[in-house]
């Protein structure tokens, strides 16, 4: 091989914190408070304190490698985080504030997690799981919402006396930069640790037009969380273009997130379609209160976007869907929904069409879809199979080493999502062939749930699985077969269930059934309960309306 002569140059976050301060030290961050009131500070700023926060972590003991995990919404000083940790070569670890105590204190046992961030306002949260956590040295508390407590660590005040300059490692670009697990429908959660290189290379590739194409004179709104695969690449996206961000806090109503974009004049926001819905029927109902023509594009993901939603703000609002598909093990996006030239002509319902498909792989990353003998299918547009990827940003494997069947000898990760390919590349999923319910964008584990209802003495068997919902998009519906001579009322096995689960996990509701479906090797068969009760919510909706 004759070796190239060009400089093996680092692909580090570092670099983008140290470009953002040298050429966008002027560009805003604009941050909704717990109180509503906007915090606004400058890209210049934000170098500064990210800085001191390195020096007060490096302080309290933080080594190259670290994890310090994040218990936040979406702000500055999340972002902060989300830079300062990774350039002193420790790892940021996201903890997903919406996961039951139970969920939180495995992850953070699992991450061997030596300090935590939260907010203020989510502390009660971290002092239900944190004494299970013996990692933990320390806790540190952002004072979004009131002063901190005594006796716990200030954030504003742990990095005031620092000093606002850092002299950053050099490291190495396949080092750690990030921490993210999965949801943990199937058993536990998993941890896919990205490296500097992955979530260089997945920035860089958002940016390019035909992708999302973020620029310096951008406003971008990650609706999407901070505490979800690395809220799409979009922190790391801004700030290396020097990009305005707004970050909504936690105030993800719609009427919220409509204020910002028009107030701050967003032009590029993210989020999962259950809160592109409500912002939808919000602005039919009132089409003129928000000035939107900043707005170039939203990418929603996470699950599917309603064709008729796209359509909606399309034709009713001039507002243009990106539709996205990707997940945690990559960083996490994976495909876009754009028509190509080749579409131009096509009558506009086709480019819709296309528009509300998960779309076809960004540069970098390969797609192909195979039976469940692991045969490679065609691009037909109608043979089902498993979708498996990869690319620079994809999974190698998980942290600790779990899910190792979930990696092809040949060097593919496989999904879990069924899909149809089509012979322009776009890709169409059909099922999940894991029967998990997506509730507002956020899983819910329907083995757990099933494991619980089934420890009910009065339960034979259970099987939940996602029933429609016109809010939700999914909600849990509970199928529950009785032992002979026994019962139990909704209303019991709703408390049985409250003990062990976070409130938005429970069913909806419960169908009392003879026996409940089964595969040919004895599994539950799910897609014939969907089948018979997947309208089941809706209905009694109406009937109750
Ligand atoms: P997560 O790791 O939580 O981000 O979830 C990833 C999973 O969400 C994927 O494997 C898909 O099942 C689902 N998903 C993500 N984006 C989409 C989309 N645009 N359409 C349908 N499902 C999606």
């Amino acid at each position: 091989m004759l070796t190239g002569r060009m400089m093996d140059f680092p692909l580090t976050l570092t670099h983008f914190l140290e470009r953002a301060r040298t050429y966008f030290g002027r560009s805003e961050i604009v941050s909704r408070q717990p109180d509503k009131s906007l915090h606004r500070y400058t890209y210049a700023d934000f170098y500064r304190r990210t800085c001191k926060l390195a020096h007060a972590l490096a302080r309290l003991g933080v080594k190259p490698g670290d994890r310090v995990a994040s218990l936040c919404w979406n702000h500055s000083q999340h972002l902060e985080l989300y830079f300062g940790v990774p350039a002193m070569g420790a790892v940021i670890h996201t903890l997903n504030l919406r996961l039951h105590p139970n969920d939180l204190a495995y992850i953070a046992r699992h991450a061997e997690d030596r300090i935590v961030v939260v907010d203020r306002s989510l502390l009660p949260l971290l002092e239900k799981f944190i004494a299970s956590v013996p990692s933990v040295e320390h806790v540190i508390v952002i004072p979004d919402d009131g002063p901190t407590p005594e006796g716990r660590l200030d954030y504003e005040k742990l990095i005031a006396p620092e000093q606002d300059s850092f002299s950053w490692p050099q490291l190495d670009e396949r080092s750690a930069a990030m921490l993210c697990y999965t949801s943990g429908t199937t058993g536990n959660p998993k941890g896919v640790l990205y490296s500097h290189r992955s979530c260089v290379l997945h920035a860089l590739t958002l940016c390019m037009n035909d992708a999302l194409g973020i620029c310096e004179t951008d406003t971008v709104l990650p609706v999407v969380p901070m505490f979800h695969a690395a809220a799409w690449g979009m922190p790391h996206a801004g700030v290396f273009t020097g990009a305005k961000l707004a970050f909504p806090g936690p105030h993800l109503d719609p009427k919220s997130i409509l204020d910002l974009m028009a107030d701050e004049r967003v032009s590029l926001a993210a989020g999962v379609p259950t809160i592109w819905l409500g912002i939808l029927s919000l602005l039919d109902q009132e089409p003129k209160r928000w000035d939107l023509r900043a707005m170039r594009t939203m990418a929603i993901g996470g699950s599917a976007a309603p064709p008729a939603m796209i359509e909606g703000f399309l034709h009713r609002h001039g507002l243009v869907v990106t539709h996205a598909w990707g997940m945690t093990e990559m960083n996490p996006v994976g495909t876009l929904a754009r028509p190509r030239r080749q579409h131009e002509h096509l009558p506009q319902a086709e480019r819709l069409a296309l528009r509300a498909t998960q779309g076809y792989a960004i540069p970098l990353v390969e797609v192909r879809h195979v039976s469940d003998s692991g045969q490679v299918l065609p691009w037909d547009g109608e043979t089902m199979g498993e979708l498996e990827v990869r690319g620079p940003w994809v999974a190698s494997s998980y942290y600790g080493g779990e899910g190792a069947d979930r990696f092809t000898p040949d060097g593919w990760f496989k999904t879990g999502d069924v899909v149809t390919l089509d012979a322009e590349g776009y890709v169409r999923i059909t099922d999940r062939s894991k029967d998990v319910i997506k509730s507002g964008g956020e899983w819910i584990s329907s083995v757990a749930l099933e494991n619980a209802l089934m420890a009910h003495p009065a339960v034979l068997e259970a099987a939940v699985f996602a029933a429609k919902d016109p809010k939700w998009d999914e909600r849990p519906l509970a199928a529950v077969v009785f032992k002979p001579g026994q019962s139990a009322s909704r209303e019991e096995l709703a408390t049985h269930l409250e003990k062990r689960f976070v409130k938005w996990w429970l069913p909806d509701d419960y169908v009392f059934v003879p026996q409940i479906p089964r595969t040919s090797t004895g599994k539950f068969l799910k897609s014939k309960l969907r089948e018979d009760f997947g309208d089941h919510l809706v209905k009694r909706q109406r009937s109750n309306n």
